[in-house]
């Protein structure tokens, strides 16, 4: 099944990026929230949104909403996600694009970028919209923890996505695809990497001292 790849060339194509925004909002934060999944984001984004007055756009919650809608889009993604596998990029590149169209406080973008291509298409589309990525802040948590954690949240979350078989897949989609994205901000000199075994008000004074001194 396709993964969501997309060569450089390929991603100079995508119509949305030809625009260019000539006004620039310099004061504006726009931060990404990183991690495997299992990590912590959906919990440290809600505190991070609250404190920085951010708009919270996660891709995951978006793709759920056009599933449990039953949109022609839900139907055509539904078993991929099931499958713990990643949608194509120009799904949730479109997204995006739109959120960010619409949003005027910053943005806290939350399971976007999931690989290179996405995070090489959204300096584009900032950039498009007059804006630039503020930092990157990654969530490490040790393997077995994130499983642990997985589980637990499988017992409650109703997700269709949290079993055991899928939990793997997601990982070895996250290892394979999305954790060179991480490479991707440290060589920009944006990757905030923050401890998130732990406390949880305590990773999330980490969080906000780092974004703070920027
Ligand atoms: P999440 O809620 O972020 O764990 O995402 C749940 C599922 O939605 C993932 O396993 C993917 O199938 C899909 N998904 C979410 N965000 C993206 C993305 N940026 N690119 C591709 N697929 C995504």
């Amino acid at each position: 099944m396709d993964g969501g790849w997309c060569t450089p060339s390929a991603i100079l194509s995508y119509p949305i990026l030809q625009n260019t925004n000539k006004h620039y909002h310099s004061k504006m934060k726009n931060i990404v929230i990183f991690g495997a999944p299992g990590a912590g984001k959906g919990t440290q984004s809600d505190y991070i949104v609250e404190k920085f007055g951010l708009t919270h756009i996660s891709t995951g919650d978006l793709l759920r909403k056009e599933i449990a809608d039953r949109t022609p889009l839900g139907l055509r993604i539904k078993d991929i996600m099931d499958a713990g596998q990643l949608v194509s990029d120009d799904i949730v590149v479109e997204m995006i694009d739109n959120a960010i169209a619409r949003d005027t406080k910053g943005i806290l973008f939350d399971g976007f970028p999931r690989n290179v291509a996405q995070a090489e298409i959204l300096d584009q589309l900032l950039a498009k919209h007059g804006r630039s990525l503020t930092c990157m802040i990654r969530l490490d948590v040790p393997r077995e923890e994130l499983i642990r954690r997985m589980l637990e949240r499988a017992k409650i979350s109703g997700r269709s996505d949290d079993n055991e078989e899928t939990i793997k897949n997601r990982l070895v989609e996250y290892e394979n695809k999305t954790l060179p994205v991480s490479a991707y901000y440290n060589k920009q000199g944006k990757e905030i990497k923050i401890n998130g075994l732990g406390d949880i008000a305590r990773i999330s004074q980490d969080i906000a001292k780092a974004i703070e001194s920027l």
